[in-house]
């Protein structure tokens, strides 16, 4: 592949100049048919890394994504860069004949150059034997987390990927991509996918403008809160509850004390929770107080911190959401309330669940409560926790948490967090 080609085609395509992190190498290990598996933080752009090389090879990708509304959106974003609107497809139970009719004869006449498919539409063996007929380039699985049971978001429909793309044709390349860094899902993803020799490029998860600080959780952790969104006027936040009813009662409170601040869970109906996603996004508010259904997609670069009033279930998940802090590279404080009963109250949501899920639920909590009451650098912890090592004196961020602030002995630390 010409150097040129790949910038030029960059900017053709996508009207950028520069790649971004891994990108390139990412790419350059795809055109050239390899097995490739990518770990880049939410935001990294990992869609790109199989976009251009599937625009820019011949044959039909065939693209893995567990949700349908990023599937559509996806293929919308790519017809728009394209004069060819047959240039990307969907392939789902909701298309009729006709539809599925045209997404097959844009694949045959190779026009179509990705087909975003979920994993359960892929089984179909009417699409299997049809795609077997075809010239594929390769296979991209997104969120290829989905494979592990040690993933945030575990899909059993995801490990059958290997052999069904086996049947559709022989070497075809596979390219995993996740923002889910633990080494125990990348041992699973790779095994699963029986590519121990996949091309790895892993991007650091450092986020070295990000504050982490843990306070204990306190009876007066509403005027703990109120306290540091006052201290924080005018500036975005997220407030993260883990029940609906509390999500309520502390946006009240917000507001009964002056400050600007709405309620975000799946139990409001979908305009309100559009409206208070508007507001929020158009600053007619602060703050918003949310379960974890907020988020999502929502990529808002200028806000000033994420508050946990309860400390999540997983290091993941306190990572993917204090995440949603200071994408702009400014400030971005994250501040969560921790207290033991919590994570007794969350061992007993799991009590419901079969022994092998809360086996796992449970190791993931530990690594919570290590996490919690730990004295050494969080920011080192958090990086270890995702396989990489991390030097405070050498590395971008080193001072950046209430550790290596204000240094406190290992056994305060606990104490503080058990009253
Ligand atoms: P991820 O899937 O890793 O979370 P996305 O693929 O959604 O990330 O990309 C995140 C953002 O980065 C998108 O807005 C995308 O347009 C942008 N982006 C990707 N590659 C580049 C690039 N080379 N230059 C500038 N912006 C980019
Ligand atoms: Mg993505």
């Amino acid at each position: 592949m010409a150097e040129l080609d790949l910038y030029a085609s960059l900017k053709k395509y996508f009207g950028f100049s520069q790649f971004k992190g891994l990108q390139e190498e990412v790419i350059r290990s795809i055109l050239a048919g390899n097995n490739t598996f990518v770990v880049m933080p939410t935001g990294g752009g990992k869609s790109l890394c199989y976009q251009l090389p599937a625009l820019m090879q011949e044959g039909t990708s065939i693209v893995v994504s567990p949700l349908i509304a990023l599937m559509k959106n996806q293929v919308d974003v790519l017809r728009s860069l394209s004069s060819e609107e047959g240039i990307a497809h969907v392939l789902n139970s909701s298309l009729n004949k006709t539809e599925v009719k045209r997404v097959k004869s844009d694949i045959a006449n190779g026009i179509t150059k990705l087909l975003y498919v979920a994993p359960e539409s892929l089984t179909k063996e009417e699409y299997v034997e049809f795609l077997s007929g075809q010239k594929i380039s390769f296979l991209a699985i997104d969120e290829a987390h989905c494979i592990s049971e040690w993933g945030h978001d575990f899909r059993p429909e995801y490990r059958n990927l290997k052999s069904i793309i086996q049947r559709i044709g022989d070497n075809i390349p596979i390219i995993g991509l996740t923002a889910t860094a633990t080494p125990k899902v990348q041992e699973d993803i790779l095994k699963n996918l029986s590519m121990p020799d996949a091309n790895t490029f892993k991007a650091s998860f450092n986020r070295p403008n990000l504050y982490y600080e843990i306070r204990p959780k306190t009876k007066n952790v509403d005027a703990d809160i109120i306290r540091f969104v006052k201290q924080n006027e005018g500036k975005s936040g997220i407030i993260y509850c883990l029940s609906r009813k509390r999500v309520e009662q502390l946006a009240q409170a917000l507001q009964v004390n002056g400050i600007k601040a709405v309620p975000y869970h799946a139990g409001l109906d979908s305009k309100t929770r559009v409206r208070h996603q508007d507001m929020f996004l158009m600053e007619d508010v602060d703050v918003v107080v949310a379960t974890i259904a907020f988020g999502m997609g929502i990529d808002k670069p200028d806000v000033r911190f994420v508050i946990h009033n309860d400390i999540p279930k997983s290091i993941e998940s306190y990572y993917q959401e204090t995440g949603r802090a200071g994408r702009d590279g400014g400030e971005g404080h994250c501040l969560a309330f921790y207290s033991y009963k919590d994570i007794e109250k969350l061992e007993k949501f799991m009590s419901g669940k079969p022994v092998a899920e809360q086996e796992i639920g449970h190791a993931l909590l530990q690594e919570v409560v290590a996490y919690a009451e730990t004295s050494i650098s969080r920011r080192k912890f958090i990086l270890h926790y995702f396989g990489e090592e991390y030097d405070n004196a050498t590395g971008e961020g080193g001072m950046m948490d209430d550790n290596m602030r204000h240094p406190k002995k290992q056994i305060e630390a606990q104490n503080e967090a058990k009253q």
